[in-house]
């Protein structure tokens, strides 16, 4: 069976004004959908056809083959990562882990902001699951935990597409805006 471009899972304009609807025409419709088209093309008439969208992330070698089928994976997890009306302060299990991890919610936000912020060049700010608390981890490219056997619980896409239409070379003003639509009752079902 092909691969899908999952819906997002609210409307084009529903994270305005942080991150526009142009934004995300492009982003999903155009970026995430490529990756998709290219994955297609990639497994058709090969093993990999058979194979779910995590095995082949998990056995893929460094190429085309992984990075389109990570950067599927990671957009796809991008888009649950964020939710209208949401961002502000955890609760539950993920302010516990990033209690634990980084001793206040400010330590943790400065730390992933900066890690975001200065990434060189595209890739990923995850933040991932680490014994009962949580780790920041920085990936290039299609960089994807899965692929490292950690779980992932929140991401931010630093790549340019994701905000250039918005914020211009200004990352880090996509990187604030990005915090109020942090969607902190997905990072929850994620730590369970
Ligand atoms: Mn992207």
């Amino acid at each position: 069976m092909a691969f899908e471009l999952p819906k997002l899972p609210y409307a084009m304009d529903a994270l305005a004004p942080n991150i526009s609807a142009e934004t995300l025409e492009f982003h999903h419709g155009k970026h995430h959908a490529a990756y998709v088209n290219n994955l297609n093309n990639l497994v058709k008439g090969s093993p990999n056809e058979n194979k779910s969208l995590e095995e082949i992330v998990k056995s893929a070698p460094a190429g085309g083959l992984f990075n389109n089928a990570a950067q599927h994976f990671n957009h796809s997890f991008y888009w649950k990562s964020l939710a209208p009306r949401a961002g502000g302060e955890p609760k539950g299990p993920v302010a516990d882990a990033i209690k634990k991890s980084f001793g206040s919610f400010e330590e943790f936000k400065k730390k992933f902001s900066e890690a975001a912020t200065t990434h060189f060049g595209s890739g990923w700010a995850w933040l991932v699951k680490a014994g009962d608390g949580v780790a920041i981890e920085a990936l290039h490219d299609a960089g994807c935990p899965i692929k490292e056997n950690k779980k992932p619980v929140l991401v931010c896409d630093v790549w340019e597409h994701a905000y250039y239409i918005d914020y211009r070379n200004a990352r880090a003003k996509y990187v604030d805006a990005w915090w109020n639509l942090v969607n902190w009752e997905f990072a929850n079902q994620n730590l369970k």
